[in-house]
């Protein structure tokens, strides 16, 4: 749910997990050695140094375990009454999945228009739309032409349409090739997202942009860095 893990267990319980900045989890085959948890297998889990910040190792009835490997250590994993879960402010204050079927445009529209402030600030905040981290809202505004800072006020109609349509291709397209490894980001088998390639601004402060040449510009929006193009986005 948005960027929240929610793994229902047996006996009425869940996990509620947020990987935050650096956390991810992976699926695979851990021994101790002294004091270390070594990979039993030869694979990304094993290769990467980014995969060995292990804190937590859950064990599963087939044999495997569930890591969580978390260079910055910011993660949560919090154990709950999946009927209390539910019912949580932490899940109730979510705004809708940004992938949400039935987070149709008109739907959007209302949600946005509802808020006040810079449109990178409002995309970003978890409580409006979830899922959205700093990535993919540089990605999404690049993509439908809009500059980070505007106000939602002064915002067409068809700069909205844009802003939905790009939200919903750019996530697609990063869950399809399992999400952007710009530094310390990994899937459940330790590897590299490939979303990175993809990336049109963030993180190419002075790099000349894709479609105009000018060179992508930098600063900061509720107190994270955005990268636009100040000739493609208006
Ligand atoms: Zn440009």
């Amino acid at each position: 749910m948005g960027k929240n893990i929610i793994l229902e267990l047996s006996g009425g319980l869940s996990l509620l997990i947020h990987q935050k900045m650096t956390g991810h989890l992976m699926y695979g085959q851990w021994q101790k050695q002294g004091k270390l948890w070594v990979s039993q297998q030869e694979n990304a889990i094993k290769a990467d140094p980014m995969n060995r910040f292990l804190h937590l190792i859950f064990y599963l009835d087939n044999g495997y375990q569930l890591a969580l490997s978390d260079v910055r250590k910011f993660a949560k994993i919090e154990l709950w009454e999946t009927s209390e879960l539910a019912s949580s402010k932490v899940i109730l204050s979510l705004g809708p999945d940004a992938l949400d079927s039935n987070l149709s445009l008109s739907v959007f529209q209302k949600i946005i228009l509802n808020k006040k402030g810079k449109i990178k600030a409002v995309l970003m905040d978890q409580n409006v739309i979830a899922g959205i981290g700093n990535i993919y809202a540089d990605e999404i505004l690049f993509q439908a032409k809009v500059l980070p800072q505007r106000p939602i006020g002064s915002l067409s109609e068809l700069e909205i349409k844009q802003i939905y349509q790009a939200m919903r291709a750019i996530l697609k397209k990063a869950v399809q090739l399992r999400g952007t490894s710009s530094s310390d980001y990994r899937d459940i088998n330790g590897e590299k997202g490939n979303y990175v390639k993809m990336l049109k601004v963030y993180r190419r402060t002075n790099q000349p942009c894709f479609n105009c040449q000018n060179k992508i510009q930098r600063s900061i929006i509720a107190q994270r860095s955005s990268h636009y193009c100040p000739n493609c986005q208006k």
